[in-house]
């Protein structure tokens, strides 16, 4: 493992993420090359002791690791293209986030020239990068992050997830559901709350207690959908949609939104016409497993 704060590192894209990586990197005390297309960009960090390559080559030839961080997967290839430049025996590590197919397509890019290449991701806002708070998720050669691990340590939390280019985005969007979903749900009982004059701030701690609460059930449900098996030991989805039935008529009784608890009730009424009523409720994985474009 590469482990000492001599390592350089080559930050290309100072966007607002990019510049909070190269920020993190040189805190650290890493030698730290950076390269935007527009130059102006660098300034700062230059000021904290960054160098600023003149172009794109130089800016590789300088790390022992280079960081992409652009806006989306067309903006690297369009960086690359419009440079000419050696990636032989390089090693990139792209935090641009996309989706699993970009990821994978990129690697095959890398491959092609030469360079080694992790895909990455970054679950964190730019103030957050060099704290633990920052979880920055990695797919790839396990070998590549492994000697990079320490060095990468300087942006956050850093994670390993397999040899697969595409899990660091697949992993990053899964993140989001769980963050939009339990965000909606709160979003859901806050409205109906407020018809009765209970405020946000008073919910918000009942609210977090059912989340923690449901957060607790998660691995022993994986273990239903990985043995393929949902015996009903807390209760049968039957009941359930009884209840999702109940929070429609008082969300649409109160005046407020009901769509997503529609939405719920819908999964669960198909499930239970396939015939899995008295299972548990993660048999609805049968549900998100299907491809449905209605
Ligand atoms: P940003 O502030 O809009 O910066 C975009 C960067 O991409 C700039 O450096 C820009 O260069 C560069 N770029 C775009 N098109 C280019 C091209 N054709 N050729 C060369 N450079 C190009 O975006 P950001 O917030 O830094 O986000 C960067 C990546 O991090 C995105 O994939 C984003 O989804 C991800 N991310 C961001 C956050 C966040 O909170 N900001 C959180 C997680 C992940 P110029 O300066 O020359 O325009």
């Amino acid at each position: 493992m590469n482990n000492s704060t001599e390592t350089p590192v080559t930050i290309i894209g100072l966007g607002l993420m990019g510049r909070a990586l190269a920020g993190a990197f040189l805190k650290a005390g890493h030698p730290t090359t950076v390269w935007n297309r527009t130059s102006s960009k660098a300034d700062r960090l230059v000021a904290e002791g960054a160098r600023l390559a003149p172009t794109v080559g130089d800016a590789l030839e300088a790390g022992s690791l280079t960081i992409i961080c652009v806006t989306d997967y067309p903006a690297l290839y369009e960086l690359f293209g419009a440079n000419d430049v050696e990636l032989g025996g390089r090693l990139l590590i792209n935090l641009t986030s996309g989706s699993s197919a970009q990821a994978r397509e990129a690697a095959r890019w890398a491959e092609q020239r030469g360079a080694r290449y992790l895909d990455g991701a970054i679950m964190a806002i730019p103030s957050a990068v060099g704290t633990a708070d920052a979880a920055i998720l990695h797919s790839g050669p396990r070998a590549d992050f492994e000697t990079h691990e320490s060095t990468l340590g300087a942006l956050g939390t850093v994670s390993y997830l397999g040899a697969d280019h595409g899990l660091a985005s697949l992993y990053d969007v899964a993140g989001l559901a769980m963050m939009w979903s339990v965000l909606n749900a709160w979003l859901q009982g806050t409205a109906m709350l407020r018809t009765a004059g209970v405020d946000a701030a008073t919910y918000a701690p009942f609210a977090q207690q059912i989340a923690t609460g449901v957060a607790a059930w998660l691995p022993g449900y994986a273990e239903q959908i990985d043995h393929g098996s949902f015996p009903a030991e807390v209760s049968a989805l039957e009941t359930d949609a009884r209840a999702m039935e109940h929070l429609i008529e008082e969300s649409t009784a109160v005046g407020v939104n009901a769509e997503l608890p529609k939405l719920l009730k819908t999964m669960a009424d198909r499930a239970i016409a396939a015939g899995h009523g008295g299972e548990q409720y993660p048999v609805l994985i049968e549900e998100f497993g299907k491809l449905r474009n209605d």
